[in-house]
């Protein structure tokens, strides 16, 4: 017997309280009863999201929000600062290309942090950039851009700032008002411990005067009227109100355990994840690890696919390899929402028998040791980048 083990960095692990809650009967989306669900929900997510601006659910994966935020935001033809420094920010540009959204891309070197002085000389380049377009964390990489920095550049400036939160919300600390975020996009299926299918959007007084400014091109998400609906806690269309139900469960979990707590439990599976890969003398892919995921680069001699197989054929553990240019280059081991510090040592402990039985030199519980020492509060995560 093999128990599954989802490290990756979504879909992720989903709790069985949260998954019962998919099992019920499905009521209708009009009701009372589920108008009730979008007020607790909407509470919870804004809890998470540390904001009092509003949020709106949306049925769509992560991208349905990044694309509803570029759209009504940016009119045809109005600018965008695209931070792109991994395959997830370059989708930024692929939404303003489809829109008429004239992009201007600010490259980072993947695996670096974006730096918040370059994107201050870009805005200075372009002061009629209508939006900045960033990430909390670049799951293609594993790194964790300085959020906060770059939102107090932005917020400087008459543009926006709209945040790929996807795989770093609830993860990661992420403080949308006092960092400046306007737009923040988040899916369902990554530390928000659901499956895929919703995707939430924050939406600050300041974009929404963008907002406001012209009309929405797009009719699924014209958030105009997402906005009229959200009033009286209801969608323009059907939502995938069972995976609403969903949320509220996971939302309850995830008050109970503090966000600040959930927090912390991040921080401390990153450093211990980074600890252990390290101590089996393997190279941590980023200069600023994001907390959601560990990414490592492949040891010479071996394939991405020798590890992940050996992974899940033998312990039944998914990890995720590398994509776009990184394809075959780093193995991405997640570790977010519904996984603890034990599913971290369980996976090291798996990496350090995948490694041996692969002819790799490995000292059995070198990686496991290490990352118990960070857990006991013994050793603090190696220094990085
Ligand atoms: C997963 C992910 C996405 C894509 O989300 P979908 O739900 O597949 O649309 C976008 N950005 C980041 C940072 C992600 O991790």
């Amino acid at each position: 017997m093999r128990k599954p083990r989802l490290m990756t960095p979504g879909p992720a692990n989903v709790p069985e309280d949260v998954l019962l809650e998919l099992a019920r009967p499905v009521i209708h989306h009009r009701s009372a009863e589920a108008k009730q669900v979008i007020v607790e929900v909407t509470d919870g997510l804004k809890e998470v999201f540390q904001t009092q601006n509003d949020v709106l659910i949306l049925t769509a994966s992560g991208t349905g929000a990044m694309e509803a935020a570029a759209v009504n935001t940016v009119p045809p033809g109005g600018k965008a600062l695209v931070l792109s420094a991994g395959h997830f920010a370059a989708r930024w540009g692929n939404i303003c290309k489809a829109h008429g959204i004239n992009a201007v891309i600010l490259e980072t070197e993947w695996g670096q942090p974006v730096d918040p002085d370059q994107v201050a000389l870009a805005l200075r380049q372009h002061p009629d950039t209508v939006c900045v377009m960033g990430t909390l964390s670049e799951t293609s990489t594993g790194t964790g851009h300085p959020v906060e920095a770059i939102g107090r550049v932005v917020a400087a400036t008459p543009a926006v700032f709209a945040v790929d939160g996807i795989s770093g919300v609830g993860a990661m600390e992420c403080r949308t008002d006092e960092w400046g975020i306007d737009l923040l996009c988040v899916g369902s299926q990554k530390a928000l411990m659901l499956p895929p299918g919703l995707a939430f959007l924050s939406v600050s007084p300041k974009a929404w005067a963008k907002i406001d400014a012209f009309e929405s091109r797009s009719f699924y998400f014209n958030l105009k009227v997402a906005r009229k609906k959200a009033k009286e806690f209801d969608t323009p269309f059907t939502p995938a109100h069972t995976l609403i139900l969903a949320l509220r469960a996971s939302l309850r979990r995830i008050k109970e355990e503090g966000i600040e707590g959930i927090w912390q439990r991040h921080r401390r599976m990153s450093e211990a994840c980074q600890a252990g890969v390290q101590a089996l003398g393997l190279e941590l892919f980023s200069a600023r690890p994001a907390e959601g995921l560990t990414a490592f680069r492949v040891p010479a001699g071996l394939k991405d696919t020798d590890i992940r197989n050996k992974l899940t054929e033998r312990f039944g553990i998914t990890t995720v390899g590398g994509q776009d240019k990184l394809k075959g280059k780093i193995v991405r081991i997640g570790h977010l929402g519904y996984t603890d510090e034990i599913d971290v040592v369980a996976t090291l402990a798996a990496l350090e028998m995948a490694l041996a039985e692969l002819g790799h030199d490995v000292e059995p519980g070198c990686a496991v040791a290490a990352a118990q020492q960070v857990l006991m509060g013994q050793r603090t995560a190696a220094a990085v980048g």
